[in-house]
C-alpha cells in the first residue's frame, strides 16, 4: 500500500528492504533512543506483558497451570483447564477464532500488535536494546563504538552486553519450556541430575543460543524476513485500516519539505510542515522512512510519532505530522476514523470473543462414555433378574479428583460396581471400570431396552449417558 502521492514516482525504496545494501550485506541499524508519550505508555504496557509472560507458567488454577502446551504429550491446558483429545473440536474452533480475530483486528487496527505487544518486539525493543543503550549509549556512541579499535573499554562493554543478552536468552528459553512441559517438570529437570535429562537440558541451551542470536543479532530480520503475520500485512490491511501514517498533504503541500527557518509561516507560503530533520527515520527500529508511505517494515511500534511530536513541538507546529491514521482519512483530510466497516469488524470480534467464553463454558469437568461388553450377551439371575455386563470409561476434566457412582435413572433395577463400588479418578486423567445392571424380568418389555445411567459425585448428578440393556425375547 502506497500513499497517492508517491504512486507510480518515487516508489525504488519498495525494490529494496532497508536492512540490506547493494551488494547484499547486512545493513546494521542504530537506532536512536525514542521519547515521548507513545515511548512511555510502550514502556508501561511492556513491564505489564513480561511480568504476564514470565509468570504465566508458574500460576495454577486447581493445580493445573493457566496456559501449557505440551506438544511432546499432547496435553494442552488453558486458563487451568485441560484440554483432551476429545476436546480437539474445541481447541480447533478456538484456533480458527483466533486467527479470524487476528484478520479482523488487523484490518481495522492495523499492526498494533508488532509494535505493542508482541513478544519478539516486547524483548528486542524494551530489553535488549535498553540494555545497549545502557551500556553502549545512544545511537552515535554505538556507532563509535563498533568503528573504534578493540581496547580495554570496548571489551568490558561487549563482553558486559552479551553476558547480559544471554543470561536474558537463558531465562527466555526457561520460560518457553516451561509453556511446553510446564513449571514441574522443569523444576524437576533443573533439581535431577544431568543424566537422567540429557534431551531437557540440551533443549534449555539450544533454545537460549536460537534466542541469544535472534535478540543479539538476527533482530529486526524476524520481522522483515520471518514473522509470517508481517509478511500477510499487504493482504489484511487497506485504506482504512489504522497504521502509523505521515500526513503527505500537510508535510509537503506545495512546495515539500524543507528545513526549518523561525518566525516563517510555512503555510502560508506553500512550505509542508515536514522539517526535514530525519529524526523519524533515525529512531526506526526496522530503519525505513516512514514518509515514503506505509511499508511491510512497519511494525507501527510509534516511535516516529514520538520522534516527529518532538521535533513539531520544538518549532512551535501542530502535533500529528506522523500519527495513527487511516490512508483514506489523510487523503480525504478528514478525522472521521470508525467506518462502517470499523464498527461491523469490532461487533464480529466481540461476537468471536463471546462464541470463545459461551464454548469454555459448556465444556463440562468429566465425560462418561458407558458401552456394552463386547461378546456378551445377558445372564440370567436368581430371583428372576436379567444382568448386562457394561464397561464405563471417564475423563476427569476438573482439577479436582472424582469419586463417582451409578444409578440407574428412569429405570427400576440396580447397579452393581465390579470390584471397588466407586470409581476413583485423578485429576486430569481417566479411569475405568465394569458393572453390571440387574433389572427384573417383569420390568422388561422387550428384548432390548434402552437405560439411562446417571453418573454421580457425592449424590451430585454430573453425567447422564444412555445405553441398551438386552434381555430375552418378550
Ligand atoms: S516507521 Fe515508525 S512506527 Fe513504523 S517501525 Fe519505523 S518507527 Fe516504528
Ligand atoms: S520527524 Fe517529522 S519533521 Fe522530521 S523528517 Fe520526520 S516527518 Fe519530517
Amino acid at each position: 500500500m502506497a500513499t497517492n502521492h508517491k504512486r507510480g514516482k518515487e516508489e525504488a525504496f519498495r525494490d529494496t528492504i532497508s536492512t540490506v545494501d547493494d551488494k547484499g550485506g547486512r545493513v546494521w541499524l542504530y537506532p536512536k533512543k525514542p521519547k515521548g508519550k507513545f515511548t512511555n505508555y510502550r514502556d508501561y504496557l511492556s513491564y505489564v506483558l513480561l511480568v504476564m509472560l514470565f509468570g504465566t507458567p508458574w500460576v495454577k488454577i486447581g493445580g493445573e497451570p493457566l496456559l501449557m502446551i505440551n506438544i511432546i504429550t499432547r496435553k494442552f491446558v488453558m486458563f487451568g483447564q485441560v484440554f483432551w483429545p476429545q476436546d480437539f473440536y474445541l481447541f480447533g474452533l478456538i484456533m480458527i477464532t483466533m486467527v479470524l480475530f487476528v484478520v479482523l483486528f488487523t484490518t481495522v487496527y492495523g499492526r498494533v500488535f508488532c509494535g505493542w505487544l508482541c513478544p519478539q518486539t516486547i524483548f528486542m525493543e524494551m530489553v535488549y536494546r535498553k540494555i545497549e543503550y545502557w551500556i553502549d549509549g545512544d545511537s552515535k556512541q554505538q556507532q563509535r563504538l563498533k568503528k573504534q579499535a578493540w581496547n580495554a573499554d570496548k571489551v568490558w562493554k561487549r563482553v558486559s552486553k552479551y553476558t547480559l543478552f544471554y543470561i536474558i536468552a537463558l531465562a527466555i528459553s526457561h520460560t518457553f519450556l516451561a509453556y511446553i512441559i510446564g513449571t514441574d517438570e522443569l523444576i524437576r529437570i533443573q533439581r535431577s541430575p544431568l543424566e537422567e535429562h540429557i534431551g531437557g537440558f540440551l533443549a534449555i541451551i539450544g533454545f537460549s543460543w536460537v534466542f541469544f542470536f535472534v535478540f543479539a543479532w538476527f533482530r529486526e530480520q524476524v520481522c522483515l524476513i520471518v514473522c509470517p503475520y508481517g509478511r500477510l500485512q499487504g493482504v489484511m490491511l487497506d485504506r482504512n485500516s489504522l497504521v502509523v501514517a505521515y500526513d503527505y498533504i500537510r508535510g509537503e503541500r506545495k512546495e515539500g519539505r524543507s528545513k526549518f527557518k523561525k518566525n516563517e509561516d510555512r503555510a502560508e507560503l506553500g512550505k509542508g510542515d515536514c522539517i526535514d530533520c530525519n529524526q523519524c527515520v533515525d529512531v526506526c527500529p526496522t530503519g525505513i522512512d516512514i514518509r515514503n508511505g506505509t511499508q511491510l517494515e512497519c511494525i507501527n511500534c510509534t516511535a516516529c510519532m514520538d520522534a516527529c511530536d518532538h521535533m513539531m513541538d520544538k518549532t512551535g507546529l501542530e502535533q500529528g505530522l506522523i500519527r495513527l491514521d487511516s490512508e483514506n482519512a489523510i487523503a480525504d483530510h478528514t478525522k472521521k476514523r470508525v467506518t462502517l466497516k470499523t464498527k461491523a469488524y469490532s461487533a464480529v470480534l466481540v461476537l468471536l470473543m463471546t462464541i470463545i467464553v459461551f464454548l469454555f463454558t459448556l465444556r463440562g469437568n468429566m465425560e462418561a462414555t458407558i458401552l456394552r461388553t463386547p461378546g456378551m450377551l445377558f445372564q440370567e439371575a436368581e430371583g428372576g433378574y436379567i444382568t448386562n455386563l457394561y464397561n464405563v470409561k471417564v475423563i476427569n476434566k476438573s482439577n479436582k479428583e472424582l469419586n463417582l457412582t451409578f444409578e440407574l435413572k428412569d429405570h427400576k433395577g440396580f447397579v452393581e460396581m465390579v470390584g471397588t463400588k466407586i470409581l476413583h479418578v485423578e485429576k486430569g486423567k481417566s479411569n475405568q471400570q465394569a458393572f453390571f445392571v440387574r433389572i427384573h424380568e417383569d420390568d422388561l418389555l422387550d428384548k432390548k431396552t434402552e437405560i439411562v445411567v446417571g453418573v454421580y459425585e457425592d449424590g451430585i448428578l454430573l453425567e447422564e449417558d444412555k445405553t441398551n440393556f438386552l434381555g430375552p425375547n418378550k
